[in-house]
Order: structure tokens, then C-alpha cells, then sequence
């Protein structure tokens, strides 16, 4: 969400006849686009605000704008601890950024709006101008702020409650996508499957008689027809929100990728009611078994925070065995770091052992990465569409491209390809986070065709 938030910061800044710089030293205004989700992001803001304090110094016209759910959260925080910020504004009015910027030439500006204005749909992020960095991928963002109360979770606070985009907007949207060459889209929101809960809500208020439930398996079903999406994703869906409905959109819709992410935050059902996260760790697994039992070749990845205060060795076991059952392709673990404002912060008496929590949280990598090392090796022997995402990173010789099921998968080859190409790969070995394989063949998407020669190896 937050990286969608920056291209969209920075397509409108284009907008605004800006130039991206090629670094930091030589940019006439910078933009710092936040997150406050872990303590980490609040340390790095402050030594980047330090270190560009000296810059400023050197070059007093430089502009700087601190953006994003930190300066919602922290608002005129940031300027009594960095007072040569120029603009802070928050997360329901990035589409002021070029305005604010301009602003500031006169005097410093601080502005964070309470929250997002239920009818003004034009401050979605995907209704501003954008500057993606892969042209065949693209994020769109369905629905902002989120109704859960978890514990360790500033979120609600700074997003404000749910509110999600029209479905005729999105349908056009990712019309305009597809026809602009968009192959893939990834579609955001902090619960996604709640989508349109509150639209549904607002329609029942204005006296039509409909279900209140979400239009999530709609959306997915009327975006996974437009013609050009390849491949649709999403993320992060609630499991207590996992309906069904979107199972079988799943599994009927061919563009839905074979990926859930689906986060189990703990596998113990003392710490998930001390979170407030509205499931068991039995219900949880219930639904994830359906969803695989569901759609074939499913790859399921997870969020899981590990010392949450209160959290036992015997609760911490129960996320090892939950953890272990569920098979997780990849998972997202975390020490549990305190935000101010939420419930969890509150609970200091409770906090856990640093030297334990790091001692858990080895153990559990172990098991996340036998598992995913397991499923990785499962593929050897298959042969995979890959979509190209250029050069890998850790080795120039060789390209990376991505699964359905979003595993990375590294294969070299002479060819000049764009990123965005089809290509089919046969995998030849594993490792716990990648795959490595052969390229078969090169199948560009429709438009690109006349263009570049479809090739063999
Ligand atoms: Fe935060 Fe929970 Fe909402 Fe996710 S569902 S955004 S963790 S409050």
C-alpha cells in the first residue's frame, strides 16, 4: 500500500513538470514516504531527517516533505524534532502533494486530515496520476482503512475505518490498465476480502434491500474477465473474512493467481483473542485446508509475529505446530515491536524476553524454510510460466521471472528480454526462497508481438 502511495506521490509530482533525480544529492526536493507499521521505520525517518539536515544546510532551496502513516501518526512531531521539513502531509491527502510542495516555497506546511472523505473518491491513490516502475505490472488499490481493532496494529488509527472504491471506477481502471499493456494486477487493500462491506452498508442506508456482505468474489471475477489480464492477485485478506465465495472465484477465475497470503499472526488461541483477531488457530487451519483442498497447486504464504506480549513457550509451540501443519511456501516473520497508540504497547508488563523472543523467532525460521524448502523442491522436474522481471539481482548473468504462484525463478539466457515477457522455464534446482531452471521458450504478451521475435532458446 505504501509503495503504491509513492508512485502515485511521484506521478503526480511528474504531473506537476517534475524530473525524477538520479540520487538524493543532486534532487531539488525529497520526499520521504513513510510507514509506521514497525518501530524500525520511525528510527530510519529520524537518521535520514538527521543526515538531510546537513544537505539543507548546504543548499537551503532544497525541499523536503515527510509523507505517509508516520506523519499522519507523529503530524507536528516531525517538525519540533527535524524543524527544517518543509511539508508533512498524511495518508488521506497524497493527492495534495504537488500543491503542498508548492506551498512550502513560502513557508513550512503541516497538513494531516482526520480521515479519508467518504464520497471524495478521488483521494484513492488509484485515481491520481502514477509512475510505475514495471509497465506490465500494476497495483490497485480497492479500499482504504480497515475496521479491525488488532492489538499491535496502529493501522485503523492512521487509515481510518474502511471505505472502499466503487466497483465501476475499478472496472475502468483496470480496463484503462489493460489496455495501456497491463498484464498483471495486484489488487490492495488492508482487508481486502471485506471489499464493499461498506458500500453494501451505505445502500442499505439509502433504503435499497441488499445482503451486507462483501463483493469481493464480484470484483474478482469482473477484473479476471477484461481481456489483457494474464494474471490478478491480492493482498492481504482477513481469514476471518475468507469466504467461500472468493474460493470459488479462485478456482473458476483463470487470471486469479494460485496464491493466498493469508496471515496467521500466532498459532495460539490465548495470544489470537489477546490480539482480537476473530479466529481459533483450528478455524484458521480449516480454511486454509479448503482453499487448498479448493484450488489445485495452491502456494499459501503467512504473517506471523513472533513474542507477543503474554506470549508463552507452550503458545509459541502451538505457532510452531500450526506453522508446521499449514506447509507455508514463504512467510513474513516478525519480532513484536510496540506502537505507541495501539492496545499491544500498553501491555508492557507482559512483554516477553528479548534473548527468548530471538530464540523463537530462529525456531520458527527453521520451519518456515523446511516447509518452503520442501515445496521448492516439489517443482524440480516441472515446467513453469514465468512473467520476466529483469536481471537477478544477486547474479547479472542470469534473469528472474515470477510464478502464479509467485515464486521467484532465476534461468539464464543470451536474449535481451523485457521485463513483462512470458517465458516458459523448466526447473532444474531449489533453494528454500528460489528456483533455478532452464528457459524453454519466449511467449510475449499480445501487443508486444509485432514487435519483438517470439524465440526459442
Ligand atoms: Fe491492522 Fe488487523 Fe486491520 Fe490488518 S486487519 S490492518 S492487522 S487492524
Amino acid at each position: 500500500m505504501n509503495e503504491h502511495d509513492t508512485e502515485r506521490i511521484a506521478g503526480l509530482l511528474e504531473a506537476d513538470g517534475m524530473v525524477l533525480a538520479d540520487d538524493m544529492e543532486s534532487a531539488d526536493t525529497i520526499v520521504l514516504n513513510t510507514c509506521c507499521i514497525r518501530e524500525n521505520a520511525d528510527n530510519k525517518l529520524y537518521g535520514q531527517l538527521g543526515h538531510l539536515k546537513q544537505v539543507k544546510q548546504a543548499r537551503p532551496d532544497l525541499q523536503i516533505a515527510v509523507a505517509g502513516c508516520l506523519a499522519q501518526k507523529d503530524r507536528d512531531l516531525i517538525r519540533e524534532r527535524a524543524a527544517h521539513v518543509d511539508v508533512v502531509f498524511g495518508t488521506h491527502n497524497v493527492h495534495r502533494a504537488a500543491e503542498l510542495i508548492g506551498l512550502a516555497v513560502y513557508s513550512p506546511v503541516v497538513e494531516i486530515l482526520e480521515q479519508a472523505v467518504e464520497d471524495d473518491h478521488n483521494s484513492f491513490p488509484s485515481a491520481l496520476p502514477v509512475r510505475r516502475e514495471a509497465p506490465y505490472a500494476a497495483w490497485m488499490t480497492i479500499q482504504v482503512g480497515c475496521d479491525n481493532s488488532c492489538a499491535f496494529c496502529i493501522v485503523p488509527a492512521v487509515r481510518g475505518a474502511e471505505i472502499s472504491q466503487p466497483i465501476s471506477k475499478l472496472l475502468d481502471e483496470a480496463a484503462q490498465l489493460a489496455a495501456s499493456g497491463v498484464t498483471e494486477i495486484t489488487l490492495l487493500g488492508q482487508n481486502v476480502n471485506s471489499y464493499g462491506r461498506d458500500l453494501q452498508r451505505q445502500r442499505r442506508q439509502n433504503g435499497d434491500k441488499v445482503a451486507l456482505r462483501p463483493l469481493f468474489d464480484e470484483l474478482l471475477r469482473k477484473i479476471g474477465a477484461i481481456e489483457g489480464i494474464k494474471r490478478l492477485r491480492f493482498t492481504s485478506p482477513h481469514p476471518k473474512d475468507l469466504r467461500p465465495e472468493t474460493i470459488d472465484a479462485m478456482t473458476q477465475v483463470p487470471a486469479v493467481c494460485e496464491h493466498l497470503h493469508l496471515p496467521l499472526q500466532s498459532g495460539s488461541d490465548k495470544v489470537l483473542a489477546a490480539m482480537h483477531r476473530g479466529y481459533t488457530a483450528e478455524r484458521y487451519l480449516e480454511r486454509l485446508q479448503a482453499a487448498r483442498r479448493a484450488v489445485e497447486d495452491l502456494a499459501v504464504s503467512t504473517d506471523i509475529i513472533v513474542g507477543f506480549p503474554g506470549e508463552t513457550e507452550k503458545d509459541f509451540e502451538q505457532t510452531l505446530q500450526v506453522a508446521a501443519e499449514a506447509r507455508y511456501d514463504s512467510a513474513f516473520t516478525f519480532v513484536f515491536s510496540p506502537r505507541s497508540g495501539t492496545e499491544a504497547a500498553e501491555m508492557v508488563d507482559r512483554y516477553c524476553c528479548p534473548a527468548e523472543v530471538n530464540d523463537r523467532f530462529e525456531r520458527l525460521r527453521v520451519v518456515v524454510e523446511h516447509s518452503s524448502r520442501q515445496a521448492n523442491q516439489a517443482r524440480i522436474g516441472m515446467r513453469e510460466e514465468v512473467v520476466v522481471e529483469g536481471k537477478s539481482k544477486k547474479n547479472a548473468d542470469l534473469q528472474t521471472g515470477r510464478t502464479r504462484q509467485n515464486r521467484l525463478v532465476h534461468f539464464a539466457t543470451s536474449q535481451h528480454l523485457r521485463p513483462g515477457t512470458f517465458a516458459t522455464v523448466d526447473v532444474t534446482e531449489a533453494g528454500a526462497h528460489h528456483l533455478k531452471g532452464d528457459l524453454v521458450e519466449v511467449t510475449a504478451p499480445a501487443r508486444w508481438r509485432a514487435k519483438i521475435p517470439v524465440a526459442a532458446s
